[in-house]
């Protein structure tokens, strides 16, 4: 069967990501089906294809991978009970709200979750789905993926252990053990697709050590080992979440990990802010992989996660936006600034370069995900990428260096994605949904979910 052709040309810059880390000017690449086949500048322009897209004034990038995410919370977005709190005071605001969750509000939210990441840039995305009211399935949030074309790694969340407990949650929001097992076996029966160029991929991640037991976290583990899926959880995010691990546990929380055979190059942890010296050191040695969210960092005052540290020691580093309820924008290209900025911040000028932080969001994230196929662009890699137009006001002055522009400044939305082979945004519009009724929806349905007196 003729797989269709695509020539991508005369990119200003053509930043690859690839093992030599090439950044070519006037670049072209050309796509076969789903994956690319070829990279480099104008004699790949003889080339007979079925499409050419001609970037000039272009500058194309890898597309860029999110780490972490809780897409349904875009419908509480900068709720006001819950705008100035630390993480367990947000938290504790925001679960009665989650508990009326419905599974049409799962799957709008996905889809607008989706449509901003794509428009800034991310081209694959984990969502962490760990509250499940009222008939809500992961399925919800899987079927929106499809619709919208985006590749995907669905973690299959869940919540055990109530404040009846000694946990943190409302004990209706919480689930019973058997059944998350038995549905995360379901899921990972049905969708999960372990191949080259693979859409969706399924994770199993209990929410947090202070919402689930620990027999939870070590049969989770169990069975994701068994199926060869990956393991995913939030770890030491602020000074509350290691007071809890001490107090209950008695041990950190990367302690608490390692006994529970929670690390390993399957397994990757959200934030890890307070990650100690010990941990780090574990977490390389072990090939653990660290979802960095450093605007949800900021937002509930956690503190800044010791990247260049974890990085020096040769720890896989991703980067994630976090929900939409501690970003609450949800701005792939966004993070990547922030992360180079809060670096910076902690440890000073050079702790991060505007090159260094693209690679998180690209080859780092690819690998925390424990993927080889995408977060470059070279020969044989899927055709996920992007390009952002350089005309634009905010981005006048910085044309000598196309790739640094795109994080010291603000690039704006992208002018083109490609995921998997499929042009799905042109000229800055999303291709797959009609992004005026999405938004609409999810404003009713957000609406309908936090004021419905305003209706
Ligand atoms: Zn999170």
């Amino acid at each position: 069967m003729h797989k269709k052709t695509l020539l991508v040309k005369n990119a200003e810059l053509l930043v690859t990501m690839d093992d030599e880390r090439r950044e070519i000017r006037k670049g072209s690449l050309i796509v076969e089906g789903n994956r690319i086949v070829a990279v480099g500048g104008r004699e790949l322009l003889s080339a007979g294809v079925d499409e050419e897209l001609d970037l000039r004034g272009h500058v194309v990038i890898p597309g860029l991978i999110n780490t972490h995410h809780h897409m349904f919370q875009s419908l509480t977005r900068a709720i006001p009970a819950a705008q100035d709190g630390e993480l367990f005071n947000w938290l504790q605001q925001l679960y009665p709200i989650w508990a009326r969750l419905t599974p049409e509000m799962i799957h709008i939210s996905t889809q607008t979750a989706m449509a901003e990441l794509m428009l800034s840039g991310c081209t694959t995305a984990s969502d962490h789905l760990y509250v499940y009211p009222n008939g809500c399935r992961l399925d919800d949030s899987i079927e929106a993926a499809r619709e919208i074309g985006m590749r995907f790694h669905a973690c299959r969340g869940s919540m055990s252990v109530g404040r009846s407990k000694g946990g943190l949650p409302p004990d209706e929001l919480v689930e019973s053990e058997n059944a998350i097992l038995e549905d995360s076996r379901r899921l990972i029966e049905s969708y999960h697709d372990a191949g080259r160029y693979s859409m969706l991929r399924i994770a199993l991640a209990p929410c947090s050590p202070f919402s689930v037991s620990r027999e939870l976290m070590q049969k989770t583990a169990r069975l994701a080992r068994q199926y060869g899926v990956s393991l995913h959880t939030h770890l030491a995010e602020n000074d509350n979440d290691i007071r809890y691990s001490q107090e209950r546990f008695g041990m950190t929380p990367a302690q608490y990990a390692e006994d529970l055979g929670w690390v390993g190059a399957d397994v990757w942890h959200a934030h890890c802010v307070k990650l100690d010296e010990a941990g780090i050191a574990l977490f390389a040695r072990t090939g653990t992989g660290v979802a960095h969210c450093p605007c949800s960092n900021m937002r509930l005052a956690s503190g800044i996660a010791p990247v260049r540290a974890m990085l020096d020691a040769g720890v896989k580093v991703g980067l994630g936006v976090d929900g939409s309820a501690s970003n609450d924008a949800g701005s792939m290209i966004g993070e990547v600034r922030q992360a180079m900025l809060l670096q910076r911040v902690g440890f000073g000028p050079d702790a991060m370069t505007a090159r260094q932080a693209l690679e998180l969001a690209t080859r780092g994230s690819a690998a925390v995900l424990n993927r080889d196929d995408i977060g470059a662009i070279a020969p044989g890699m899927a055709a996920d990428f992007v390009a952002f137009d350089l005309n634009r006001l905010s981005l006048a002055g910085a044309r000598h260096d196309p790739l640094a522009a795109l994080v010291f400044c603000n690039p704006g939305e992208v002018a083109y994605s490609v995921i998997n082979g499929r042009v799905v945004i042109r000229n800055g519009e999303i291709q797959t949904v009609r992004l005026p009724e999405v938004i609409e929806k999810h404003n009713r349905l957000a609406c309908l979910l936090t004021h419905p007196e305003l209706l």
